[in-house]
């Protein structure tokens, strides 16, 4: 049995959560980008699959982390295809990652506000909250592609203090790529927890300074209990 998630609920009036990798199974989108794509690409250009599966590796290797990395318009421009139409055909492989959704429904009963923080381009988000339901359960969505800024810099979590403040200190940010938890803390964001397993067909071992949530049980434990209590510490 997993112990609780020793989070003190209440020291934490808002929860960020980022979307693919956290509460999504990331298998949605590394499929798209590994497998479904490359066969598309050399479908459509005409080209041998070996090679534009190489091609696509390489280009997707460069500027990870940045603005551009994770825009659709600029994939759609760059290889000359409708990235969001080939995204919609897959969309079968969109869902929540394990107690994901109980995790919603139990921050629903707390007093603390949630916001999506999300990289993702409206597209992908759209196509993703029309699958899930996932808005229903949020107070707020942050896409970081309105501030043109990715989470992974500074600049994102200043732009975003300005439409949907904060108070960092009685923040909980909870997301599966390290670089944006770093920013996340160098930002001053006080509660963090990295995803272990962000796509639930690939294993992966992380070494890092934060906490890590596996699936959501042992946080929805330490949650419950928290609400049990009336918001006191476990
Ligand atoms: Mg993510």
């Amino acid at each position: 049995m997993s112990q609780p998630d020793a989070l003190t609920w209440s020291q934490i009036d808002t929860v960020l959560l980022d979307m693919d990798g956290t509460l999504l199974d990331l298998h949605f989108d590394s499929f798209f980008w590994l497998e479904h794509l490359p066969v598309r690409y050399a479908q459509i250009h005409q080209c041998d699959l070996a090679e534009a599966k190489a091609y696509l590796l390489t280009e997707l290797s460069k500027n990870r982390g940045s603005i551009q990395w994770y825009c659709v318009d600029h994939w759609s421009e760059k290889l000359k295809l409708d990235i969001a139409a080939l995204r919609a055909e897959v969309s079968h492989n969109v869902g929540y990652r394990p107690f994901a959704k109980e995790f919603l429904q139990l921050l629903q009963r707390s007093p603390a506000k949630v916001v999506l923080v999300t990289n993702d381009h409206r597209s992908g988000l759209e196509l993703k909250l029309a699958i899930t339901g996932l808005a229903e359960y949020l107070d707020a969505i942050v896409v970081s592609h309105d501030f043109c800024v990715a989470k992974e810099q500074q600049k994102f979590w200043r732009e975003m203090q300005k439409v949907e403040p904060f108070d960092p200190e009685r923040s909980l940010f909870i997301d599966d790529t390290l670089a944006v938890l770093h920013s996340a803390k160098r930002y001053g964001i006080k509660h963090l927890r990295a995803i272990s397993q962000p796509d639930s067909k690939i294993r992966r071992n992380i070494d890092t300074e934060f906490r890590q949530i596996g699936c959501f049980s042992a946080v929805n434990k330490g949650l419950e209990l928290a609400l049990q209590a009336g918001g006191n510490d476990e």
